[in-house]
């Protein structure tokens, strides 16, 4: 079993449907509210650990009941929780989620008690960095937080997967220390300035992504699967699996955390993409964020 290490947010999903998304000042009376755990770094180390992997989730929440939620969530998931920050200042992290009828969804994150994970509660886990099989970091925290990260894992020689999600400008020197890098369509776009489009456009980003040092791109493509570069002009689409979607939020997150799964227990570069395009399209076929990442028994199944 590989150790996993996920650096990030942690937020709660608070979420109702409603015929329509509000316009400014308009109130709108929706369907029944939900509630689940989220946040890009929770919702990549529960997939990785419901995959099979031991995971330590490195975050920051506030003392409050969306707080006790987490712990729960962690419990039940067998994190790690040794390098679980609670904030006494700041509450736990929430987004605030409007989905109208055709899926179109209107979001406000406010970070809360991850958004001020600095340096310092990332140095306060090296020695769990060290232990690593794989960093797995995304851009939901502060930029010093990621970079205190890479530069560990660095240190330790402990291969380091990017999700650049949400997109935020960051020093390019990092991607020098990137061994997988994971942006979906629009996320290469903002990284590279290449429009991507097909897959002639994807290898271009993947390209520039080379030069710059990562080791490994993939291009997250939606249903369309993965654009997979591991040096210049050679990508090549591994397509994604057939399903019936129902809430695609959190795709890239499944996908995310199966992967790092897969490629820490032994799976080639390829049979890791399969694993976790497989997760990532369990994940679209139930609602939720975290609470639609697939067990291993179900992708194994599903890969059978
Ligand atoms: P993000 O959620 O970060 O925008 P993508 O939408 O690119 O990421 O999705 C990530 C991965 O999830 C894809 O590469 C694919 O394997 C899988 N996926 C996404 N949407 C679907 C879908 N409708 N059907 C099957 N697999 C999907």
């Amino acid at each position: 079993m590989g150790n996993v290490i996920v650096i990030g947010s942690y937020v709660v999903d608070l979420m109702s449907r409603a015929p329509r998304l509000p316009k400014p000042g308009e109130t709108v009376l929706g369907g029944p509210f939900q509630i689940g755990p989220g946040g890009k770094g929770g919702n990549q180390a529960t997939a990785a650990a419901r995959s099979g992997s031991n995971v330590t989730f490195v975050t920051k929440i506030g003392r409050d009941l969306f707080g006790q939620d987490a712990v729960e969530h962690f419990k039940k998931e067998q994190f790690n929780t040794h390098f679980v920050q609670i904030a006494d200042e700041e509450a736990t992290g929430a987004a605030l989620i409007a989905v109208d009828i055709n899926g179109e969804n209107q979001i406000v994150i406010a970070p809360g008690a991850c958004g001020t994970m600095t340096k310092q509660n990332v140095l306060e886990a090296d020695a769990a960095i060290k232990e690593g099989d794989i960093v797995v970091l995304q851009l939901e925290i502060s930029m010093g937080a990621v970079e205190a990260a890479v530069e560990r894992a660095v240190l330790h020689n402990v291969p380091v997967l990017l999700n650049p999600a949400p997109y935020q400008a960051f020093p390019r020197e990092i991607l020098k220390h990137v061994t997988y890098a994971t942006p979906n369509e629009t996320e290469a776009s903002n990284l590279t300035g290449v429009e991507v489009k097909n897959e002639a456009s994807a290898q271009k980003a993947a390209d520039i992504l080379h030069q710059l040092g990562v080791k490994t791109v993939m291009i997250t493509l939606g249903h369309k699967g993965v654009f997979l570069s591991e040096r210049a002009f050679s990508g090549r689409v591994l397509p994604g699996f057939n399903v019936e979607a129902v809430d695609t939020t959190g795709a890239g997150d499944a996908f995310n955390g199966g992967f790092a799964h897969a490629i820490t227990s032994g799976q080639s570069l390829e049979e890791a993409v399969r694993f976790g395009q497989a997760a990532a399209a369990l994940s679209v076929t139930k609602n939720g964020t975290a609470d639609s990442m697939p067990y291993a028994g179900e992708i194994m199944a599903f890969l059978s």
